[in-house]
């Protein structure tokens, strides 16, 4: 009643959105999640979201609707080890909203991965191709262009998920980095779909992800796609949703063929598969996978 009292108010304080103005802020995040935060108003305006540090300016477009609504919209990211209230500033028509996002923890699962030696102790003629890498995907995930996401996302290959996002990862016996992205099944050659229209911010041969594909979707949202076999697309490239980018191949630091699907939001990874439902899931996790879907089928079976 109170969160209902304060929007009310704010909408009647909001002449020049003339008295119609939203705010759609979710109050509680899982970590490692995306969500989308908005404004909308009967009138065309500006706002802005600030967020973790960083400002992203934001020209609300006009939706689909009568009487006419302008939305002004952002994706934005609870990180994997965010605890506690979070504050999300939202500024429209110099009138502000203030809200702390609550970032709901997640029991994150542990793999254990056997691949050749050369991908946990990198030898030393491949540093100068690490440092590369690094230094372009920094670059791309510094991209801060229009919204072209939408939601939900496509799924860019059918296959089921063999590696869920978070999962703190054992490479022969030594703990590295929790996985950054969801590895699905799919096998050599098969295409590979962009998750939204975009445009390639690189498509290049990456010594961890093997040949990989970055697609920038506007506001700091990239998808990355790794381990290609080939690609159907360069640096550059206008994409849409669903179209064929590249096939998936078993390039880089793999333990077979499979895509890794990638999801950065303002250079935060986050799990790209609550965005593939709709409307996307913000609270929940960790994604399962297959396996965990078979033992737990078997288990079922067996009880009874
Ligand atoms: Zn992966």
């Amino acid at each position: 009643m109170k969160r209902f009292l304060i929007l009310l108010l704010t909408a009647l304080l909001l002449p020049s959105l003339a008295g119609a103005a939203e705010f759609s802020v979710p109050d509680k995040v899982s970590q490692g999640h995306a969500f989308p935060a908005a404004v909308t108003g009967s009138a065309p305006f500006e706002a802005s979201f600030l967020w973790r540090g960083e400002t992203l300016r934001v020209r609300a477009e006009q939706e689909k609707t009568s009487p006419p609504l302008w939305k002004a919209q952002v994706l934005l990211a609870m990180p994997i080890d965010a605890r506690g209230g979070q504050r999300v500033v939202i500024e429209a028509e110099g009138v502000k909203k203030n809200v702390l996002i609550q970032a709901v923890p997640v029991a994150w699962p542990k793999s254990i991965l056997k691949v050749a030696p050369r991908y946990v102790e990198p030898p030393r003629e491949v540093r100068e191709q690490i440092a590369y890498d690094a230094a372009r995907s920094k670059k791309a995930l510094a991209s801060r262009t229009e919204k072209s996401w939408t939601l939900p996302l496509s799924r860019p290959v059918p296959g089921g998920i063999t590696s869920p996002f978070g999962g703190r990862r054992v490479f022969n016996g030594q703990s590295r980095a929790p996985h950054k992205g969801t590895d699905m099944r799919s096998p050599e050659g098969a295409q590979v779909k962009a998750a939204a229209d975009g445009v390639v911010l690189l498509a290049e041969k990456q010594y961890f992800g093997g040949n990989s594909i970055y697609i920038d979707h506007g506001q700091g949202v990239v998808s990355t796609y790794a381990h290609l076999s080939a690609f159907d697309v360069k640096e550059g490239d206008m994409v849409k949703k669903g179209q064929v980018i590249g096939r998936s191949g078993s390039t880089g630091r793999v333990t077979g063929p499979h895509l890794h699907f990638g999801l950065l939001v303002q250079g935060v990874a986050v799990d790209a598969m609550p965005l593939l439902q709709d409307p996307p899931q913000i609270v929940g996790g960790p994604s399962r996978s297959i396996f965990d879907q078979q033992q737990k089928a078997a288990k079922a079976r067996s009880a009874r």
